[in-house]
């Protein structure tokens, strides 16, 4: 371990030359140097101090808890089984799959998909309302197979559809969604052969329903179903002056990117009735944003749309629809507020306030009530995916690993003690001033060259010890000084974690949407360390420094110290919307793998594996950026063939690189763990530098 400027660096070893490397697992050791804190006695935790402090089940509803040896495990169905994340990690690793993975929880899919049709059919019983609910899987918020086929399979008995949104989406849909009685709702940017694509869809019998956004579309639409002497199915997506809050707020309003102005509808419906097409129009559709935190809102859109419906109905066309679009929210902080990570509604709430607010409008112009359609996404299919990623190592600032320089100081060493040593009986926030200028004093004198390294590296770690003290003594409740507060946040370690934000939780890089993260063992002890989230990409904004809260935000989470050879897992949850699919490739990180995780009472853990599949490897993440692994190869050998013959690389040495570099070119992205026996390592890597 390295100390520099008071700023320790643990376990450096992989920034070292990897060689060989063992990709064996379970490997019990990420590092040989470890957190100072783990000194200290650890203390008992119980389940339910875990479960208040990480927030399990205001966010996790009744579908995570803490078991008695501190292990966090997950209940599919939110009833009494449940599986230890722990062995689903274990099992995976038995299957090659290691951290970071997604799991999957399938029958936490498909419950969520019965819960929302459920929700709807009670709303709809209770209120006596006569239509009935349809509603579709917008497909952009997870594409993958596997969840597509789930959603679908689960709600096939509700005859639940899909929403596309692009030319691949509705490629995707039109071969997945056979069932006739299904609705399969074209949203988005169309050109010819979109449109195509969906009247093809009519022609086999599907309940293909194009939404126009665009007044262009219109002619479009008409031009090609007389071409293909198709009679389309038509929605109208509409503007509505209504907005939303939180951070998707501007899906709507006057200068939304989608949907049609009250002047657009009246000469949309102008262009039908000129094309002889009434019959066609059959749905009002809007969309007010993503994760809508406040039920007002969704009252307000839902009224203002179904008074455009009902005035079309009463033009004498066909209609029978309302698409409220998407927007019902994932409670992500649990604090069950109209904050932007969470919501003040529940999905039977948001259900019943549509029917009911449908229905009054209706009422209200003698109109009969529509079939509603949502197309709910986050809600659907954020709770069933967990990131699962591993703590590798930490940069901190802890002063413990530094030591103390002895002898007479420089005079601006020997003021830095004086402040330490506090004989003056300064008050906390006096003593911070005192001591940050004294540091920046330092920092001059050292870019002078009147102080010598190490000499300015114990005015750094004085300095830090100061703070500690400082926040130490900070009271737990009451007035703190700004300057203060901010220790917190100075003075948290940074955990390594092996996995990239860009790829995982680009949400939290882009719009600072904040996830529920935890550790998923060691629950039984209290986590000690604040502590914030680095991931390994090179970008200094691959970071998770914001955590939920039920106040507020906290900029730090209590983790717990790392220890030397254990494993240290993190759980990111309610990543299955958006986050499993949108991730970069930001330094070349690919895909995560994936482990799919179902109930089986006969198994003895209560769960198997269905499937995994693997991350990306390198090779398949060059070639999308035009490299051949062939190639590169190539060019490598020709160095090394150049290095031997001029005999600066001995020959088995040269066959031994060339080896090793194909074989990580195949490999995935990620760090793999250093081999469990330092030994062997230390020894291996002796002999590469002979
Ligand atoms: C993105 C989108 C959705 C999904 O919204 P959620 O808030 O995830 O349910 C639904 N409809 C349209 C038109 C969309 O663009």
């Amino acid at each position: 371990m390295s100390t520099l400027n008071g700023r320790a660096v643990a376990g450096a070893h992989f920034r070292a030359f990897p060689f060989p490397v063992f990709a064996l697992y379970p490997a019990p050791t990420y590092r040989d140097a470890v957190s100072s804190n783990n000194t200290s006695s650890i203390q008992a935790w119980s389940p339910q101090e875990a479960e208040d402090y990480y927030g399990f089940r205001r966010w996790g509803a009744n579908h995570f808890t803490v078991d008695n040896s501190g292990c966090l495990c997950v209940h599919p169905m939110g009833d009494q089984r449940q599986i230890r994340i722990l062995d689903i990690i274990e099992e995976a690793a038995q299957m090659g799959i290691t951290p970071p993975f997604t799991i999957r929880v399938q029958d936490m899919l498909r419950q969520r998909v019965i819960q929302l049709n459920e929700a709807f059919c009670a709303a709809i019983r209770d209120e006596g309302y006569d239509g009935r609910y349809r509603g579709v899987f917008p497909t952009k918020v997870n594409q993958l197979r596997e969840v597509v086929e789930e959603i679908l399979d689960a709600g096939e008995k509700y005859d639940f559809g899909l929403e596309a949104g692009s030319k691949p989406e509705l490629i995707i849909a039109l071969a997945l969604l056979e069932n006739k009685n299904a609705l399969l709702i074209c949203n988005g940017y169309k050109d010819d052969e979109y449109i195509r694509l969906a009247l093809l869809g009519r022609r086999l019998g599907k309940q293909t329903i194009i939404v126009i956004e665009q007044l262009s579309e219109i002619d479009a639409i008409i031009r090609l179903s007389k071409e293909m002497g198709v009679e389309p199915h038509i929605g109208l997506r509409v503007k509505l002056t209504t907005t939303g809050e939180g951070k998707w707020a501007e899906s709507t309003g006057e200068n939304a990117k989608f949907g049609l102005s009250a002047s657009g509808i009246v000469s949309a419906v102008r262009k039908l009735q000129n094309a002889r097409m009434s019959e066609a129009l059959r749905l009002v559709h809007f969309h007010i944003g993503s994760q809508v935190p406040n039920i007002s809102t969704i009252k307000k859109a839902v009224t203002e749309a179904a008074h455009y419906y009902c005035e079309l109905a009463r033009l004498g066309f066909p209609m029978g629809m309302l698409d409220v679009g998407g927007g019902l929210g994932v409670d992500y902080d649990g604090s069950r507020s109209n904050y932007e990570s969470s919501m003040n509604y529940s999905m039977e709430v948001y259900a019943r306030d549509i029917i009911a607010n449908v229905k009054t409008v209706c009422e209200q112009h003698g109109v009969e009530t529509p079939d509603i359609i949502s197309e709910s996404g986050r809600a659907l299919v954020a709770p069933h995916s967990i990131l699962i990623f591993e703590a590798v190592d930490r940069i901190s600032r802890e002063v413990e690993d530094a030591t103390p320089l002895r002898g007479k100081l420089q005079p601006i060493g020997e003021q830095m003690k004086d402040i330490y040593k506090n004989k003056s009986h300064l008050d906390s926030l006096e003593r911070f001033h005192d001591a940050k200028q004294k540091k920046e004093e330092a920092n001059s004198l050292f870019n002078l060259g009147y102080l010598h390294l190490d000499e300015r590296a114990e005015v750094d770690r004085l300095f830090w010890l100061i703070c500690r003290e400082i926040r130490n003594k900070l009271p737990a409740i009451g007035e703190i000084p700004d300057e203060l507060a901010e220790l917190e946040k100075l003075l948290a370690e940074q955990y390594v974690c092996n996995f990239s934000v860009f790829q995982s939780l680009l949400d939290h890089w882009a719009l600072d949407q904040l996830f529920p993260i935890a550790p998923i063992h060691r629950l039984n002890e209290k986590p000690t360390v604040p502590a914030t989230l680095v991931d390994i990409t090179c970008d200094s904004d691959g970071k998770v420094s914001a955590f939920i809260d039920l106040e507020d935000i906290k900029s730090t989470l209590n983790l717990h110290p790392l220890q030397a050879h254990k494993h240290y897992y993190l759980g990111a949850f309610l990543v299955g919307a958006y986050q499993d699919i949108m991730g970069d490739l930001h330094n070349l990180f690919g895909r995560v793998s994936e482990a799919h995780v179902f109930l089986e009472d006969d198994e003895e853990d209560g769960f198997y594996i269905e499937e995994t599949i693997n991350g990306s490897t390198t090779d398949r993440i060059l070639g999308m950026i035009q490299y051949d692994a062939d190639d590169l190869c190539r060019m490598l050998k020709r160095q090394i063939d150049r290095a031997t013959r001029a005999d600066e690389v001995r020959p088995r040495e040269g066959v031994a690189m060339l080896e090793m570099y194909e074989k990580l070119i195949r490999s995935k992205t990620y760090l793999v763990p250093a081999a469990p026996d330092d030994k062997r390592r230390r020894g291996s890597r002796k002999s590469a530098g002979k």
